[in-house]
């Protein structure tokens, strides 16, 4: 296995740089992976963030990629309230023709040769499976399996818990209480995440608008969910609610939609919601109240980082690594945001800039700790 920490002077020429502490060039041709891993800051701790495996079209495609995603956990861990770093990998090629668990064993190696400064994990691409598998080569993995009342296991009901969290510290901002009974939202993806917080909101009194490209997932939810509207996937951007939240894909908040709005807030799931950070200007300009997307849905990461510190016996919070205390810091997604919206609200800017602010004065002139 070929392994190369690329030089600062290739990567400045990428607009994602950011002073990367390490991108990692691995290269394995018995197994035929070529995946790059990086590392964008260290201070809070070892940097944690996805294997993601996608079918780039060249290799500075999965670079500009990796650059970009690692910078993103630096901010998500940060404002999460975790000791973590932010990092992230990518594995060139299609996961539907390419993956195998050798190759897959080869990542793990290439995530073992950091010595624990990265910290893996699922991503689009990667599963459970996966994890696994890599964690016959390497410690410096999350999301294995584990007993549904411990810690860890599946993140997205602990993601979707977070969302609705935050969801009503929305609506405490906008409307004075934190209550969802009788507001109306809309709903864009009923997938692991959206399903569950549409449980908790409808559970609450809320008037759901739902859409998915899944047919079943609709049935499904009209079936269970009693008074749930259903509509189809374009026309869930003209809906009149109090709140939107997209639960299903990236860049949903675009020059086509915006115009189209009818909404007080947006508060959902979905990564990297913003199709650019104008449009977050143009959100607080029509008077839109925007949950930043890495903050609202960072109780999948929380959960992750509970589980990789009980595996490794270390306990950096002041409480007891329990499933009730991993929840109790989930919920602090509200506050947090009540923080990022006081923080706009004072200095006339969006909360996507409030919010990376606010990330940036944790992390940038943190001490590098320990944890690993
Ligand atoms: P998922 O794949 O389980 O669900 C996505 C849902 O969106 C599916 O039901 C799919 O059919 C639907 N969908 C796809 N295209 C659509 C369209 N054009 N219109 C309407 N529906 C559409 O994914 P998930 O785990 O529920 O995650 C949802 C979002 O939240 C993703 O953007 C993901 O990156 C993000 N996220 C998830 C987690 C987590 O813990 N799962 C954590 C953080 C962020």
């Amino acid at each position: 296995m070929d392994t190369k920490d690329l030089d600062v002077s290739f990567l400045s020429q990428f607009v994602d740089y950011d002073g990367h502490e390490t991108i990692r060039r691995i290269q394995d041709e018995e197994t035929g992976l070529l995946a790059f891993i990086g590392v964008h800051n260290g201070n809070l701790g070892p940097a944690l963030g996805g294997c993601r495996m996608f079918a780039y079209v060249s290799e500075e495609d999965a670079i500009k990629d990796v650059l970009r995603l690692s910078r993103g956990m630096t901010y998500k861990n940060a404002l999460a309230g975790l000791p973590l770093g932010g990092g992230k990998s990518v594995i060139v090629g299609d996961p539907r023709k390419l993956k195998t668990d050798a190759l897959i064993s080869a990542l793990g190696r290439g995530v073992e040769s950091l010595g624990g400064r990265y910290i893996t994990a699922e991503d689009s691409g990667t599963n459970e499976h996966d994890m696994i598998t890599i964690s016959k080569e390497t410690s410096y993995v999350v999301g294995l399996p584990s007993a549904a009342d411990s810690v860890g296991g599946d993140p997205s009901p602990v993601t979707a818990y977070g969302v609705y969290k935050g969801v009503k510290a929305c609506a405490a901002r906008r409307y004075g209480s934190d209550s969802v009974k009788g507001l109306k939202v809309s709903v864009q993806g009923l997938g692991a995440v959206g399903y569950a917080l549409c449980q908790y909101m409808h559970a609450e009194g809320a008037i759901l608008t739902v859409t998915d490209v899944r047919q079943e997932s609709l049935d499904r939810a009209q079936a269970e969910m009693p008074g749930v509207s259903v509509v189809g996937p374009d026309a869930i951007f003209d809906v009149e609610a109090n709140i939107f939240a997209p639960c299903a894909l990236g860049a949903q908040i675009n020059d086509v939609t915006l115009p189209r709005l009818k909404v007080d807030i947006i508060a959902g799931a979905a990564n990297n919601q913003l199709a650019t950070p104008a449009h977050g200007q143009m959100l607080a300009d029509k008077g839109i109240l925007y949950a930043p997307d890495y903050v609202i849905n960072a109780g999948g990461v929380i959960c992750v980082a509970y589980e990789y510190c009980q595996r490794i016996g270390k306990n950096p919070f002041s409480h007891d690594i329990t499933r009730a205390n991993m929840m109790t810091h989930v919920d602090k997604i509200g506050s947090t945001l009540e923080k990022i919206f006081n923080i706009a609200e004072a200095r006339g800017i969006t909360t996507a800039k409030a919010a990376d602010e606010l990330a940036e004065a944790i992390f940038r002139d943190h001490k590098k700790v320990a944890l690993a």
